[in-house]
């Protein structure tokens, strides 16, 4: 489904939401490396979306995986584009 916003003066705005599969997540940390606004490795080793200073984790008290949706803030979006590419377990997921 196309995340997408209507503004009042009727302009429309995609919205770019991203989520980690950390079961297959390496823990090399390039992600955070590129994106640190979107991404972060919590002591598990993995790593996970953010939004602001809201973490999709279990361990922060939110859902992780495919239920941690989080939106990627506005200029962002390149960045995590090139984070999901050069991921190396191929577990950055972007929804457009
Ligand atoms: S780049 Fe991919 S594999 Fe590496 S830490 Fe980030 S999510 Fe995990």
């Amino acid at each position: 489904m196309l995340n997408i916003y209507i503004c009042q003066q009727y302009c429309i705005i995609y919205i770019m939401k991203v989520w980690i599969d950390q079961d297959l997540c390496t823990g090399d940390g390039l992600c955070e490396e590129i994106a640190p606004d979107v991404f972060v490795g919590l002591d598990d080793g993995l790593f996970y979306v953010k939004e602001g200073d809201k973490i999709f984790s279990e361990e922060n008290g939110n859902v992780g995986g495919a239920e941690g949706l989080a939106i990627v803030p506005k200029g962002q979006e390149e960045a995590v584009v090139e984070s999901a590419e050069e991921c190396p377990g191929e577990c950055i997921m972007i929804e457009p």
